[in-house]
């Protein structure tokens, strides 16, 4: 396993950065390595470089030290990529790129590693868990613990979703004796919507169609509708959980709009289909549950393709 300690022993200089979009894996992870080495490598210059955070992750500490990666053109001695690949680092690329030594840390089943070190497990419920099993234990405190305990609920559904191992459980028991208030954490950060998330979210259900003789739920929310309701994409988080739950479904598929003839996907299954598979078909990626992808075309034509890579599971099956 990679020796963190050992390996920036004589860092001067080291980055930071996860995906696009930034999902509370992401963040949770990418500041409490933050926080870990800002404590335990006070001689060194810590930099963390991100989309601008969620409202909601502004309980984790320092969370206003995450800097835009546009305004930076320094060479690091060490650069993390964290939760993804360096293709989905977005502004930061350019940073990653330009280090003396990188680390990639991820748990996405589609990422071969790209850094100088990789520490890639996708058995690993999350990034967080990842970072967990990098830090040494005797040096953390509440404010690190309290970050890594928001990446691992939210990759897992808050121990939820099939991702969560027994391992995940007892990193996340050690987590809690920090003593932090995780039921208001998980309230606050996971189930907590506004009135106008919520209002999406019932518009977004309403409007649902099924396919595939109902194993598959659809939904899409255009420019126009997110206009309508005054909502950004962060706003839309989870409603690809909701179609999920429908009963039959095998696959929901959840689409919004970036620009014109282009749309994020967000697919999300049960048993039977791999949507990391269909992801990885069209440029994207993710997990056997859980995965992404950006398209361009009409939406009608986007979720026909994506039916007919689902449909090729069944037929495989
Ligand atoms: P999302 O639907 O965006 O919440 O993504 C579901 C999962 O797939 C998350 O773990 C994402 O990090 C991952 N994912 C989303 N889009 C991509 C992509 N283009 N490439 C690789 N992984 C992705
Ligand atoms: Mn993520
Ligand atoms: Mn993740």
């Amino acid at each position: 396993m990679l020796n963190l300690s050992k390996e920036l022993e004589n860092a001067k200089t080291i980055g930071i950065s996860g995906h696009i979009r930034p999902d509370g894996d992401c963040i949770g992870s990418t500041m409490a390595l933050y926080l870990y080495l800002k404590k335990n490598k006070p001689d060194a210059n810590i930099r963390i470089f991100l989309e601008k955070p969620a409202e909601i992750f502004s309980c984790i500490k320092d969370i206003e030290c995450v800097e835009d990666a546009r305004e930076c053109n320094d060479e690091f001695d060490f650069f993390f990529c964290l939760d993804c690949s360096k293709d989905r680092l977005g502004d930061a690329e350019h940073l990653f790129d330009s280090a003396k030594k990188t680390v990639n840390i991820d748990h996405h089943r589609t990422n071969a590693g790209c850094g100088d070190f990789n520490y890639i497990n996708a058995d690993a419920s999350s990034t967080s868990e990842l970072v967990f099993e990098l830090l040494n234990t005797e040096k953390l405190d509440k404010d690190i613990a309290e970050a890594l305990y928001i990446g691992i609920i939210h990759d897992t559904g808050v121990f939820q979703y099939s991702n969560t191992s027994p391992h995940t459980l007892n990193i996340a028991s050690e987590l809690i004796s920090y003593g932090f208030n995780f039921p208001r954490l998980i309230e606050e950060t996971f189930y907590q919507k506004t009135y106008l998330q919520t209002q999406i979210l019932g518009r977004a259900l309403l409007e649902s169609i099924m396919v595939m003789d109902g194993k598959v739920a659809v939904s899409v929310i255009d420019l126009k509708m997110m206009d309508f309701y005054g909502v950004t994409p962060q706003d839309l988080e989870g409603i690809v959980n909701q179609l999920r739950n429908i009963k039959g479904v095998d696959v929901a598929i959840f689409l919004y709009q970036l620009r014109t003839l282009e749309y994020k996907v967000s697919l999300r299954s049960n048993e039977n289909v791999d949507v990391s598979k269909v992801c990885a078909y069209f440029g994207g990626g993710g997990h056997m549950r859980a995965a992404g992808c950006t398209l361009m075309g009409t939406s009608h034509d986007i979720v026909n393709n994506l039916t007919r890579e689902i449909e090729k599971q069944y037929k495989n099956s």
